[in-house]
This record gives C-alpha cells, sequence and structure tokens, in this order.
C-alpha cells in the first residue's frame, strides 16, 4: 500500500491535472483584459479589439494565422513570437509527456511487481 502512495507522486503528470495548470500559465492573458468578468471575452492591450471566444481567439488575433480572425496591427513581433513559441512547446510538452508517462507507469508498474515478490 505504502509502496502506491510513493509511486503516485512520481506520476503527479496525470492527464486532467496537467492541463488545468497549463491554462493557468497562459501568457496569452498578459496581453489581454478580461471584459466584464467574462472569460470569453478579452479586450486586446495593443489595439483595445474585444474579442469573443476566450483567451484562445485572442492569441489568434495577436499571432495571426486565422482567417476568420482579424489580425492585431499593434501587435508587437517578439509578442508574437513568445506567443507562437507558447503554443509550440506546449505542443512538443504534450507529446513528451504522455510518452514519459507511459515510461514511468511501466517502470512504476514493474517496479512494484518485482518488489511484490
Ligand atoms: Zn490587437
Amino acid at each position: 500500500m505504502s509502496e502506491i502512495g510513493r509511486s503516485s507522486q512520481g506520476g503527479a503528470t496525470q492527464g486532467g491535472s496537467s492541463q488545468q495548470g497549463a491554462s493557468q500559465m497562459d501568457p496569452g492573458k498578459k496581453y489581454g483584459t478580461c471584459v466584464s468578468n467574462n472569460t470569453n471575452k478579452w479586450k486586446c492591450i495593443f489595439c483595445m479589439k474585444e474579442t469573443n471566444g476566450g483567451i484562445s481567439r485572442l492569441k489568434h488575433h495577436l499571432v495571426g494565422g486565422n482567417t476568420s480572425i482579424t489580425v492585431c496591427p499593434n501587435c508587437p513581433e517578439h509578442v508574437r513570437a513568445e506567443l507562437q513559441n507558447d503554443a509550440a512547446y506546449k505542443m512538443l510538452d504534450r507529446q513528451v509527456t504522455s510518452q514519459l508517462y507511459t515510461y514511468l507507469m511501466l517502470f512504476i508498474y514493474g517496479y512494484n511487481y518485482y518488489m511484490g515478490f
């Protein structure tokens, strides 16, 4: 029993919980203000445009690349680069984490199984 408790510490990157942490750290929130406490409505701090559809839509407005959203005319290049890098990093991070998690589970279960004998 105690070994299972210990191993759950190592498996802290369990699916759902890591996603919540990531959304709290969203760098897009630095460049927008939430309009009237509606989390779906964000105002761009560079051009004061209001976007509906959450923080991801504000980021599309800043970064561009989505034809249905107007690209911000005032967004500095370094902000654009930061948000692009973050999106790429998150995608990479998610892939690496899920692979690592599989390895971790194999390792932990294998180890506990071995210790059980
Ligand atoms: Zn803007």
